[in-house]
């Protein structure tokens, strides 16, 4: 017998704990129960069909059950499911390294697998600190980070994040942060993020100079700051920082466990800048969403500094369980193999000006203060008011609304405060973009009525 959405939330709730959910909100607020999911759309028990707007939280790639992944998958299960990578190797792992040496910009040659971006983050962070020990350098133990980022939610990403009520409660067991201000151009017109994001390189240049031989890295989003409210700047501002961090002389890690992979209209942000980062992160997107992988590149200058006898005490002794898994590789390959078979770049520059189009008819609405778009992600901010751009106060909570709204009308959105975003899986159609920014009109029209 196939339980029906509401059997099975009521299961739900007798057992699990939601991640970034008070639980109490679902005395009132219904969870979505997914049967199945086939390219966009996800399914509930009773054959209700939404549109997944936001690719799963931005991991999917092309599609829900995917079946060129999914048949990589199968295959890979019924081979070798999984192996310890300590002492031990297999080709899926060695495959996919040679691939993201291939594809990641220049000169990141080394990749260490992990098994979720937060776990990627915090190996960046840990061998950043630890290459300049190696170095003699034990007076380096900060990190400059920005204001509006967001890196993880485990204690070390929270501490180089600005992840405000995710992190209120922790910061007495946090390690603390350099913040620079971020280059966020919201509200400003593209013709001049150029100079907006010049004058934010220099205070953060400014803090590097403050703390001379402190900082062992800065790390960043590229081009978005996606949890953050999907805050935008351009990539002059990256070679900006590329340039500053060498003049310096500390590491530049580039987190792009949210906008690599094609997201932002280039595989990855920092080729956009022509940048090579000292260190990157990938996640999300890697599996095209099947897995949960990830994996840290960094130059080959930062592995030999860890390269030495085992005695000297210079080895990166880091590791998680699944690290390197067989079947999160096979994914990742396999997702690799479909960015080669099409031109995705190019059909995601027609569907982001597709999404653009969708919802030009609230430029005008008194509640929608700033379109913004990158690539595959468009951003749109209900303000209570537009001269000056005024947000509404966060307990009014009214993103929720325009995610009832959307859910009652097959469209999984689900704003960040008040910002609404479009963050689709590639393979969206033309009518499913018209579906989805019609019901987003309607919510934000909706949501920013007079309580
Ligand atoms: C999602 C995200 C992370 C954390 O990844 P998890 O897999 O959720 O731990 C880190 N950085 C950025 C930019 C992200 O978007």
């Amino acid at each position: 017998m196939t339980p029906g959405n509401d059997a099975l939330r009521a299961r739900d709730l007798a057992v699990l704990w939601h991640p970034t959910t008070q639980m109490k909100d679902h005395e009132w607020l219904p969870l979505l129960p997914v049967k199945r999911g086939e390219g966009v759309w996800l399914e509930d028990f009773e054959g209700g069909r939404y549109i997944d707007a936001i690719s799963s939280w931005w991991v999917n790639l092309f599609g829900h059950a995917n079946p060129h992944i999914s048949e990589a998958v199968a295959r890979q299960a019924r081979e070798l499911e999984h192996v310890i990578l300590a002492g031990v190797t297999h080709e899926g792992a060695v495959r996919l390294a040679e691939k993201l040496v291939e594809i990641t910009p220049k000169g990141l040659d080394r990749v260490f697998y992990a098994d979720s971006g937060s776990g990627a983050v915090e190996i960046a962070l840990k061998m950043s600190f630890h290459y300049w020990l190696n170095q003699g350098e034990t007076g380096r133990r900060r990190f400059v980070t920005l204001t509006h980022s967001y890196h993880g939610e485990t204690l070390g990403t929270l501490a180089v994040g600005d992840a405000g009520l995710f992190k209120e409660a922790y910061e007495p067991l946090l390690m603390e942060s350099l913040f620079a201000p971020s280059p966020d151009c919201t509200g400003l017109d593209p013709a001049d993020w150029d100079a907006h994001a010049a004058v934010k390189l220099e205070e953060l240049e400014a803090v590097l100079a403050a703390h001379a031989g402190e900082v062992c890295a800065v790390i960043i989003e590229p081009l978005v700051q996606c949890a953050g409210g999907m805050r935008m700047h351009p990539p002059s501002w990256l070679k900006g920082l590329r340039d500053a961090c060498d003049r310096h002389g500390v590491h530049l890690i580039a987190d792009e466990i949210a906008v690599g992979f094609g997201r932002t209209g280039s595989m990855f942000a920092c080729d956009q800048a022509g940048i090579t980062p000292d260190f990157m992160c990938l996640s999300k997107g890697l599996t095209g969403g099947y897995l949960p992988m990830s994996a840290v590149m960094a130059t080959e200058a930062v592995y030999q500094a860890f390269y030495d006898e085992y005695t000297s005490l210079r080895g990166f002794l880091h590791s998680h369980s699944y690290t390197g898994n067989a079947l999160a590789c096979a994914a990742a390959l396999a997702t690799l193999e479909l960015f080669e078979a099409e031109d995705w770049h190019a059909r995601n520059r027609r569907t982001a000006a597709l999404m653009r189009e969708a919802v030009a008819g609230l430029e005008d609405h008194p509640h929608v203060g700033d379109i913004r778009q990158t690539g595959m992600i468009l951003a749109m901010e209900m303000v209570a008011d537009r001269e000056p751009m005024t947000p509404w106060d966060w307990r009014e909570r009214r993103g929720i609304r325009v995610y009832e709204h959307a859910l009652a009308n097959g469209v999984l959105l689900r704003p960040i405060g008040n910002v609404v975003y479009f963050l689709p899986p590639y393979v969206i159609g033309e009518s499913e973009i018209a579906q989805m920014a019609e019901v987003a009109a309607a919510g934000i029209d909706r949501a920013c009525r007079p309580s």
